[in-house]
């Protein structure tokens, strides 16, 4: 085997597993692969050949193809991720901060301004928002839940995140949802539950109802930044919000 080629088959086999990492276990025909040949096609080399289908992983592993088996491992993992174009513009990743063990995860859509600066996800004045709602209307400390988002570098100027950086960032909230094995999650606005939920049905018809997410029940309503520029949608949060507590068996008094 010449160097031209350990070095193709080096670049063809990282590039499959970090297919496989993002969730990918099927190679559609066409698809440009590294060095402009397509899927199906025959690279240039000593008569390499492009897989029809990438194996994910063995059975029983986890669905992120992530190994880390707890989150300050999947945060050193993680590392310092360069896997999309919101790496460029970040000050910083926010990975997500609660209770390891929580029985709700709220996940946002990515960081704002505030958030890329502490390294820290809803500290923000939506942030204030989400900690009355989780200590004031649920009574227990926003330290009992776990807090991320969909993407973990801001987009710029808070823009909503591309498909494709939604992808390559989802095994790790796919990873971090394995870990903490919430009993529900609640997707924060338009973009998380329609990114979770892989649907494009308006957060006001998605909102009010149990959906799930990889087994989870998952529960959408509107983003805290939604009810700061519109308060009048306090009551339907709260709303969802009592369901969810029904749910966990817990007094909504
Ligand atoms: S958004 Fe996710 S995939 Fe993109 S650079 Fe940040 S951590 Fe990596």
């Amino acid at each position: 085997m010449s160097q031209d080629t350990r070095s193709l088959a080096r670049d063809l086999a990282a590039h499959v597993q970090w297919m496989a990492l993002s969730g990918v276990d099927e190679i559609p025909p066409g698809l440009p692969w590294p060095g402009g040949a397509a899927a199906g096609e025959v690279p240039d080399g000593e008569g390499a050949s492009a897989p029809a289908a990438v194996d994910a992983g063995d059975a029983g592993a986890p669905a992120s193809g992530l190994v880390a088996t707890d989150l300050g491992g999947l945060r050193s993992e993680i590392g310092d991720c360069k896997r999309c174009r919101l790496s460029a513009a970040r000050t910083q990743l926010v990975f997500g901060s609660g209770n390891p063990d929580a029985r709700i995860v709220f996940v946002g859509e990515g960081p704002g301004r505030d958030e890329d600066r502490q390294g820290l996800p809803f500290v923000g004045r939506a942030g204030e928002l989400l900690t009355d709602i989780i200590q004031k209307g649920m009574k227990i400390d926003r330290s009992e839940v776990y807090i991320c988002n969909v993407v973990k570098c801001r987009p710029p100027d808070n823009r909503n995140p591309e498909p494709e950086e939604v992808d390559a960032c989802s095994p790790f909230l796919i990873r971090q949802i394995e870990l903490v094995q919430p009993e529900v999650i609640v997707a924060l606005g338009k973009f998380a539950a329609q990114t979770l939920l892989q649907t494009t049905t308006p957060i006001t018809r998605l909102r009010g109802r149990w959906h799930e997410y990889r087994g989870v029940p998952l529960m959408p309503t509107f983003h805290p930044a939604h009810l700061l520029r519109n308060p009048a949608f306090k009551r339907e949060v709260w709303e969802d919000i009592k369901q969810v507590m029904q749910r966990l068996g817990m007094s909504a008094a």
